[in-house]
């Protein structure tokens, strides 16, 4: 072609990258590759490899091992063998390894990219300047993190050894994202990479080889998710499980460990929104929808997948979708002038062909991009459906594919609304040239994170997870890092309960005397109202030596019910400033210190503890109301340091309606130490409280009264407490669960919560000392009832 032709049509020339470098590195392998294990290149016990082909040619590229549950048995041994001498490290020995192995990718950064680009289908222009930048950018930053674990998270330590596993859209991106924090840290690892994509995983070991990273602390299984996956999910020595994948294995797995102590991030699917104000700039809101949804192929859990244009532009927005969808470019990734590459694997090519299809039959407009598409791979065209209604599957279901679904909206209010109806929270991007506009409508989306005029920022500096079916965690920023440590505190709670000693006459001297007049039986607490249980059953209360002391109601299913609905129904206290809420909370330790000698003698009698000790718990219990008063508008956010020119703001905010289920010890402080810091960032909560020692908490209806508590904020049902909680971790419209319990209450709350993957916090059969302020109260409370927002605002030039 000439060049006088070239500028008549504008038509792109061929800019292939050099498969050359990845090709004899691969040859150098002979195209086969082993376990790494214990920093040895190990054969799998089954003698089988796995094939990796390219999905742009369907060519072979390489085999790898396949694991087995014997090979991960070899590799967590190494790691938990590796594990105290790389804990034992000094901050700065660990940030020099991280360091050396950020230099090194970046070092050889070409071959990673096209070594990803051929085994992941995704153009060479995306992993050359995202991908691998942004694992670089993570092992730089965590060396810092690995430096600063000593001085700025002194009250930490590692947690153990990790398991992680990670999908096939973003390879290297997502090892950098798990490993980098957890060797920061000082966890060791076990990684198993996705099937379909686990070449530049091995490659990384070689660079984790080159850097001499002592033996055992990497280690990497390769194999299927069904055996090496859940091998190492379910392996006793593992202590965390982080997981990057679809909402359906992220719900096995946090199923599989439930009640077995492990920590676990689920970082799982989205349908993010994209929403477009009649005030956007349209060409720059289109430019971001390229980037939101036709990014490596909409293989993004992030992928701003449903449009949402403002009804008066909504027309004129879809043409010019239309007429720049006709100019992306789909075809070989290795061109550097490719828009978009090949999908990942023929498996997930027709799981998109199929919902697209679905999305035909059930009377969407499509729209298709066809020109042009390579035949050979598995490519798939810009896909576009508009006249979609919310119900229709591909508006609900994850397509994870180059499919956009757009639907309109009239109101602002409209918009938050359709942005939020979804079973999914990670992201939202929000285009509008109104600034006021923008951060009213970013707090009302439940996600995870919030893009004001741009999509898909992601940095190492910023926290990046979900709400909801989305999955719980954070990854980057120091919210991120917490996925990794531990409290050193937590080495000393105790296997058994401390219970107050019982002393027989006074407490039934005090007894007597306080039950003269009240009426024994207690009804519940729903919506700012005393309410009898819907059962209409009462349970015998009784002291310590076993005497009936008084009644209190029974709940059931449907006065849990009733509860949610009435926290949901409460919408002030939630929008109220943290200095307000300090107010009521002051207020409330004020009302209780009046009647601290009513509350002291209610603890002796259902406890028959000393008066001495009841009363230290009473005023253990103001003190404790007082440091979540200080709290309420202390904890707050951060703007990160990220690469990009961005203010990114990680607002801490509510989780929304909390299930707390109160210790059993400690009936006053445990209800305390367990409801206040839940409320005092902002929660409306469902309390169960003590079910042996109910009385302080239905005392406390009365305090909540007087205190402008708003009705439907604190809402107490009283019964069996763990068939309750059971009802709660099962309850759709519960967003996080607080459990002091019973090991075994412990594996039920874990096991049913992920149903609607709400977030959990328990003891695991272990027991703080309440009366410790360094075990019974601090920032992790309000860490458990909070959520980071991530809100991304351009700034700067
Ligand atoms: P999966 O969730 O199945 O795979 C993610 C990782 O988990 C892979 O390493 C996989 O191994 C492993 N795995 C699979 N099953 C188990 C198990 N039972 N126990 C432990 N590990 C397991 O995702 P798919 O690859 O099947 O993709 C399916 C859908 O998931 C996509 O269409 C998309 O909707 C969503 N997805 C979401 C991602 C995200 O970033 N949120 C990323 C990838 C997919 P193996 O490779 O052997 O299957």
């Amino acid at each position: 072609m000439e060049i006088k032709e070239i500028f008549d049509t504008m038509v792109y020339g061929p800019a292939p990258e050099s498969a050359a470098p990845a090709v004899d590195y691969l040859e150098s392998h002979n195209r086969t590759f082993d376990l790494f294990i214990n920093g040895e290149w190990t054969k799998p016990n089954s003698k089988q490899y796995m094939e990796s082909h390219n999905p742009a040619n369907k060519e072979l590229l390489a085999k790898f091992a396949e694991a087995d549950e014997k090979d991960v048995d070899k590799a967590v041994k190494a790691a938990k063998e590796a594990l105290p001498k790389w804990a034992a490290l000094s901050g700065f020995e660990r940030a020099k390894y991280l360091y050396a192995i950020a230099r090194q990718i970046q070092k050889h950064s070409r071959l990673f990219a096209v070594l990803e680009t051929l085994d992941n289908g995704k153009p060479i222009r995306e992993t050359r300047d995202i991908d691998i930048p942004i694992v670089v950018r993570h092992f730089y930053h965590h060396a810092g993190w690995a430096k600063l674990r000593d001085t700025e998270l002194r009250d930490y330590k590692e947690v153990g050894v990790i398991g992680q596993i990670i999908p096939w859209n973003f390879p290297l991106m997502m090892l950098a994202w798990k490993v980098a924090p957890a060797l920061a840290m000082g966890n060791t690892v076990v990684l198993k990479p996705a099937e379909y994509t686990s070449l530049t995983a091995l490659l990384f070991a070689e660079i984790c080889e080159k850097v001499g990273l002592p033996k055992g602390v990497f280690n990497i299984v390769t194999g299927k998710g069904t055996v090496a996956g859940t091998a190492l999910v379910n392996h006793k020595d593992v202590n965390k499980v982080a997981f990057t994948g679809s909402t359906n294995v992220g719900k096995i797995i946090r199923r599989e460990i439930a009640g077995s102590g492990k920590k676990i991030s689920l970082e799982l699917g989205g349908k993010s929104p994209f929403i477009v104000f009649e005030d956007a700039d349209i060409d720059s809101a289109i430019e971001g929808i390229v980037d939101a949804i036709w990014f490596n192929q909409g293989q993004v859990c992030c992928a701003g997948s449903r449009l949402l244009v403002q009804e008066s532009i909504a027309e004129k927005f879809y043409a010019k979708l239309k007429d720049r969808m006709l100019n992306l470019r789909v075809g070989n990734p290795m061109d550097k002038a490719i828009d978009m590459g090949a999908i990942v694997d023929e498996a997930q090519f027709k799981t998109i062909d199929k919902l697209v299809k679905l999305g035909i039959s059930e009377g969407c407009e499509i729209y298709q991009a066809k020109n042009a598409v390579p035949k050979n791979g598995f490519f798939y065209p810009p896909t576009l459906f508009t006249d979609v209604s919310t119900s229709a599957t591909i508006a609900q279901e994850e397509i994870f594919g180059p499919v956009l679904v757009a639907m309109t909206f009239r109101s602002h209010n409209e918009a938050v609304a359709l942005a939020n109806n979804s079973r999914y929270g990670l992201a939202a991007s929000v285009w509008t040239e109104n600034i006021n506009l923008a951060l009213d409508v970013a707090p009302k989306i439940k996600a995870g994170m919030v893009w004001i005029n741009c999509t898909n920022q992601m940095d190492a500096s910023a926290g990046f997870g979900g709400y909801r079916e989305s999955g719980f965690g954070r990854e980057g920023g120091k919210e991120g890092l917490y996925e990794y440590v531990k409290l050193k505190i937590e080495d000393e709670f105790s296997s058994k309960p401390t219970v107050p000693k019982a002393v027989k006459t006074k407490s039934e001297k005090k007894s007597k005397s306080i039950l003269e007049d009240i009426d024994r039986t207690s009804k519940l607490y729903i919506g700012g109202k005393q309410a009898r249980p819907d059962g209409g059953y009462s349970l015998n209360v009784m002291n310590a030596f076993g005497e009936y002391i008084g009644e209190v109601s029974e709940g059931n299913r449907k006065d849990i019910r009733n509860a949610v609905e009435a926290a949901h129904a409460e919408k002030s206290w939630a929008g109220m400033t943290g200095h307000t809420r300090a107010q009521v909370l002051y207020y409330i330790a004020e009302n209780l210190a009046i009647r601290s000698e009513e509350f002291a003698e209610r603890i002796m009698e259902m406890t028959n503890q000393s008066l001495e000790s009841a009363e230290e718990e009473v005023e253990k219990s103001i003190e404790r109301i007082y440091t979540y008063a200080a709290f309420a508008d202390k904890y707050d956010g951060q703007a990160h340091s990220t690469v990009q020119r961005m203010v990114t703001l990680a607002m801490p905010e509510a989780v929304g309606v909390m299930g707390i289920v109160c210790p059993d010890e400690n009936p006053l402080l445990g209800f305390i130490s367990t409801v206040i810091p839940a409320i005092a960032m902002g929660n409306n909560v469902v309390v169960i409280p003590s079910e042996k020692h109910p009385f302080s908490a239905t005392d406390f209806y009365q305090i909540l009264e007087t205190s402008d508590v708003p009705g439907g904020t604190v809402n107490i049902v009283t019964g069996h407490k763990d068939e309750l909680a059971k009802e709660m971790a099962k309850h759709y419209n519960i967003d996080g669960i607080w459990y002091f319990g019973t090991k075994e209450g412990c594996k039920d709350i874990e096991f049913l919560a992920a149903d609607s993957m709400k977030r959990t916090w328990l003891n695991f059969g272990k027991y703080r000392n309440w009366l410790d302020n360094a075990q019974g109260e601090g920032e992790e409370f309000l860490r458990h009832a909070t959520e980071i927002k991530n809100i991304w605002i351009p700034y700067g030039a």
